[in-house]
């Protein structure tokens, strides 16, 4: 993965958004080369979906939504993760991600500091003084607190031995020598070493009440657990936490420590993943409007004016490509998980009794649509979405898949979603949005099937299955590394390279830029004449080259057998 981010980067697909500010968390610019893709990759769906098809109409949408649509189709109330924080780092996650995980389950009751109290270090202070006053009013000091207790017990010759550096140890040390002090007293001392003894005692040290749970997976050693333990009451204030463990027990498949450190996650709260924005000069909640979380609600709200524009019976469908908005927890693996994406969506109107069938028709569809643009089937995987992750009012749903380098990963949904958000707009708008069917004379709400596409992930992925590595000759002949991304023709963001021989010879010259004209107005064309004929060759080879294979045409076949091949 780290190989491709790199790669787009430097050949300009992709760049980080914001960059030379440190970047913006969630978001992504798509460079020369990427926003080439990006469009073959839309253009061609909108091709299969809108233009091939007599039942399908697109439409473009607003990305400010009224509220009120947000709050029919249930996203105000309703569209959230569940999130958990570690409650060590306060790392944020969705609960659905962690990783099952069992092993053993520590428990600690809480934790005390083993740092003397000021009154105790003060009396300390007093008994390891010679001479002078003591010095007790600079910072209390661990490594001070010790080299004191030390000097009384060689004085006195206690038979207190020295700590190690555990809290555990710290503590025995002070609380031994405490007690040793007051058994052998020493005549005009007394007050000190009783003040010592009790301001050592547990309930004038600091505590912290908490209680912390730790998993220690197999493999791993006990004393991870008590070092998470100690850095857990640390952030909580105690300088040298000396930690009580109440429990030890074995435990599977459990999903509630973080997987990166075994520390105890917080319970699941509820954290709604849309981005508000403000209308008009005053901020407040009646210029509240949403940024889209998808692009679905306004083909749903603008169904009716479709319906009479577009004079189509059921089933019929209508597109979109565009801009959706998400506050996800935690984006990550690249632009897989944004905060600004686009989808391409299809809501697939149709009669109640059709749903069924067309939810396979349509998983069928996008399955194919993923093979013409060169995704291989064998890295797709089709996941039947079990009753309970499914939406309520959904009857069946579909996951595509598709391996990438960082695992298996959803794609696209294909989900038939009932008559639910007609319903919805239906009732909150007061308007209705029933079909009438001439032929049957009956007026209803019609079902919907829903294929819906992350436009950012199948980028991703198509980046991804092109990348490869082999092996070439360079100028001089030796055999190299080169890494190639093998773009299907269809999708690949230039689809000719022209390069004249030397750039000294005016026929050449003349005749490659003959060679653009001619194909410019068909295709995207990248010309060059600068540099090694191989040099110009292998840049090329790292955008988008299969096979070094030379074949001679005649100029005026060209542009037939590009697009040929194209296509
Ligand atoms: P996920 O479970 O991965 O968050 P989702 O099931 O919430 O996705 P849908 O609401 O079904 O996603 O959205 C449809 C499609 O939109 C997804 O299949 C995906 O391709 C795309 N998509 C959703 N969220 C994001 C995102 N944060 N970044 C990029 N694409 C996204």
């Amino acid at each position: 993965m780290e190989k491709i981010v790199n790669l787009c980067k430097r050949r300009g697909f992709i760049f980080q958004a914001s960059e030379i500010y440190g970047g913006l968390n969630g978001a992504w610019d798509y460079g020369p080369l990427g926003v080439e893709l990006k469009r073959n990759l839309k253009n061609y769906w909108w091709r299969v979906i809108v233009h091939e098809r007599d039942d399908v109409v697109g439409m473009d949408g607003a990305i400010l939504t009224h509220p009120a649509v947000l709050k029919a189709s249930g996203h105000v109330q309703g569209f959230t993760d569940p999130m958990v924080d570690c409650r060590l780092t306060n790392q944020r996650f969705k609960a659905d991600q962690i990783p099952w995980q069992s092993g053993t389950v520590f428990t600690y009751e809480f934790a005390r500091d083993a740092m003397p109290s000021a009154a105790a270090f003060e009396a300390l202070a007093y008994l390891a003084e010679t001479e002078a006053q003591p010095q007790i009013n600079k910072k209390l000091d661990l490594s001070d607190s010790i080299s004191l207790g030390l000097r009384i017990v060689e004085r006195r010759r206690l038979s207190v031995p020295a700590p190690t550096k555990e809290p555990e140890s710290i503590e025995s040390f002070f609380l031994a020598l405490g007690t040793e002090l007051v058994r052998n007293p020493q005549p005009g001392w007394e007050e000190w070493e009783n003040r010592f003894q009790s301001g050592y005692s547990v309930p004038e040290r600091a505590l912290c009440g908490d209680s912390f749970r730790v998993l220690v997976r197999a493999r791993e050693s006990e004393s991870k657990a008590r070092k998470t333990a100690q850095a857990f009451y640390q952030k909580r204030g105690l300088r040298l936490p000396v930690v009580i463990l109440q429990s030890k027990q074995p435990i599977e498949n459990t999903r509630d420590f973080n997987p990166e450190n075994g520390a105890e996650l917080t319970p699941p709260r509820a954290f709604n993943l849309m981005l508000e924005t403000h209308l008009g000069a005053v901020a407040d909640e009646a210029s509240k409007v949403y940024l889209r979380p998808e692009t679905a609600q306004s083909i749903f709200v603008q169904f009716k004016n479709i319906l009479e524009v577009s004079r189509k019976k059921l089933p019929f469908g209508i597109a979109q490509i565009g801009k959706a908005f998400r506050n996800e927890i935690n984006p990550r693996n690249f632009t897989f998980r944004s905060r600004e994406f686009e989808q391409m969506e299809l809501e697939y109107f149709c009669r109640p009794e059709q749903g069924m069938e067309l939810l396979e028709y349509w998983k069928e569809e996008r399955l194919k649509f993923y093979d013409d643009i060169g995704i291989s089937r064998s890295k797709l995987h089709v996941r039947n979405v079990p009753d309970e992750e499914r939406a309520f009012y959904s009857k069946g749903t579909y996951d595509i898949e598709y391996d990438f380098p960082f695992g298996r990963q959803e794609l696209e949904g294909v989900a038939y979603r009932t008559d639910y958000d007609l319903k919805q707009h239906q009732h909150a708008s007061d308007k209705s949005l029933e079909y009438f069917d001439d032929e049957t004379k009956e007026k209803f709400i019609p079902h919907v099937v829903e294929p819906s596409a992350g436009v950012d992930r199948t980028v991703l992925a198509l980046i991804c299955e092109a990348y490869s590595e082999d092996q070439a000759p360079n100028d001089k002949g030796e055999m190299e590394a080169r890494t190639v991304l093998r773009f299907h023709p269809r999708m690949a963001p230039i689809k000719c390279a022209i390069f004249p021989l030397l750039k000294n010879k005016e026929p050449l010259v003349v005749k490659a830029k003959e060679i653009v004209g001619l194909l410019r107005p068909h295709m995207t064309v990248f010309y060059d004449e600068s540099g090694a004929i191989g040099r110009r060759y292998r840049r090329q080879d790292e955008i988008e080259r299969d096979s070094m294979k030379q074949e001679r045409v005649k100029t005026s076949d060209l542009l037939q057998l590009l697009s040929m091949r194209i296509a």
